[in-house]
């Protein structure tokens, strides 16, 4: 699995909340991201920093993570 993964800029937490099974996916995911085009992959998503607020997390790549 391929996981968009994000990390926040206020906590510093990295987490993934989505991904695709398909290397190419993911990769013209990042692509169309990077070119501020619609994508599944968003440049920036909101962390909910619990209990400190929420924060702006920005996507840092497509990780891969074998399934299970
Ligand atoms: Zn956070």
């Amino acid at each position: 699995m391929f996981n968009f993964t994000y990390k926040c800029r206020l906590c510093g937490e990295t987490f993934s909340n989505s991904g695709t099974s398909s290397e190419q996916a993911a990769m013209d995911a990042v692509i169309l991201a990077t070119l501020d085009m619609d994508t599944d992959a968003k440049m920036t998503r909101v962390h909910a920093c619990r209990p400190n607020g929420f924060g702006i997390a920005d996507l840092i790549g497509a990780k891969f993570t074998p399934d299970k």
